[in-house]
């Protein structure tokens, strides 16, 4: 069989990362991602694992080499092993290079060592506080115990942890030390995010949690010697290395740096639609050409017209401190 030519998007961009949302409902209800009363889709609108098989084997035909699981919180979704451990045939095959997840944590106990057996290597584990009570008030339904039960499992399984904490003002600014200390005692890496115009938070005003990632840099410079790190993911985080533990902290500042011209990666919601960029409202319907033929290649141009719209960037903006090209969608719905 002839190999597809790969995905090349407009700018010249190999697209070979896709980011799949296989869930829109959570067991958390963080404050800057979802209300408290959300309602979620109904079933028959979500694809359903052998969709989702189908979906991502495509992707990786046409040349995807990594794979990251995202949700809504991706271990909730009803048989989500059988998916992951279906995957492991592209990494068997070696057609794929990394399938990873982005997860909250509060069902790894009970996943970690079967994830490790389907081929996952490495998860990214959400969490902004190591307090028990402001823990429970950020993400109203999630308790710590649980996650770092789930945290303590994975690195026994394991699996190579990254934390990736939300940046909020005057919620875990004053946690910057204590959260590094406690993954570097770990061997963890970490990330910083910065929080974004998406969803909504209540009756919070977004902008004044927002932290700079600047100052946050600044405020670990003060304390530790950070030596920029090169390397790029294709995606809106830079790293640096602390010298004094050799630990590896990445900031990921959508709204202020301008990543889009090395961006390499799509996403894909639960629901088959196709998001060529996080900050842009176009996306293309892949369940329609999915569900129409049992042989792929209806969804195999879908998938090159979809590509071929891939815009040049994003738009959000609060430099104005406005909120200038915000998205009416929620972080849940595209994975982040
Ligand atoms: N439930 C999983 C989790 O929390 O890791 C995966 C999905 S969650 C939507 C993916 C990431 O998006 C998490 O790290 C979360 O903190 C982040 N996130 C959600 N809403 C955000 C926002 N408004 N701004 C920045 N990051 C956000
Ligand atoms: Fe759930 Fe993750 Fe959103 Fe929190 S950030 S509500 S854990 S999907």
């Amino acid at each position: 069989m002839d190999t597809p030519a790969p995905l090349i998007d407009p700018f010249a961009r190999a697209i070979d990362y896709l980011r799949v949302s296989v869930t829109d409902r959570c067991d958390f209800r963080c404050v800057y991602c979802m209300a408290e009363n959300m309602t979620f889709l109904p079933k028959k609108e979500l694809l359903t694992l052998e969709e989702l098989d189908r979906m991502c084997s495509t992707f990786i035909r046409l040349g995807v080499k990594k794979l990251r699981i995202t949700g809504g919180e991706p271990l909730v979704r009803k048989g989500i092993m059988t998916f992951f451990n279906s995957m492991s045939r592209h990494l068997e095959s070696g057609a794929l290079r990394e399938l990873t997840l982005t997860t909250n944590g509060s069902q790894l106990a009970r996943f970690a060592d079967d994830l490790y057996a389907a081929g996952v290597r490495r998860v990214n584990i959400s969490l902004d506080t190591l307090d028990e009570k402001k823990f429970a008030d950020i993400t109203r339904w999630g308790r710590l115990k649980q996650v770092l039960e789930g945290v303590d499992a994975a690195q026994r399984a394991g699996l190579r942890i990254k934390i990736n904490a939300v940046a909020l003002k005057a919620f875990n600014e004053d946690e910057l030390f204590t959260l590094q200390e406690w993954c570097a005692e770990r061997d963890m890496d970490m990330t910083w995010i910065e929080v974004m115009p998406m969803g909504d938070l209540g009756n919070e005003d977004r902008l004044d949690q927002y932290w700079n990632l600047k100052d946050l840099r600044a405020r670990l410079a003060e304390r530790f010697t950070l030596t920029d790190l090169d390397e790029r993911s294709g995606g809106p985080a830079r790293y640096v290395r602390i010298e004094e533990t050799g630990q590896k902290i990445g900031f990921i500042t959508p709204l202020t740096h301008n990543f889009c011209e090395s961006c390499n990666r799509v996403r894909l919601t639960c629901t088959g639609q196709l998001f060529m960029c996080l900050g842009q409202e176009d996306m293309a319907d892949l369940r329609a050409p999915l569900r129409a033929s049992a042989d792929d290649r209806q969804l195999e141009e879908a998938i090159r017209a979809a590509i071929a719209r891939k815009p040049k960037g994003h738009d959000f903006d609060y430099s104005r401190q406005t909120v200038d090209g915000q998205m009416s969608r929620h972080m849940s719905h595209t994975g982040g």
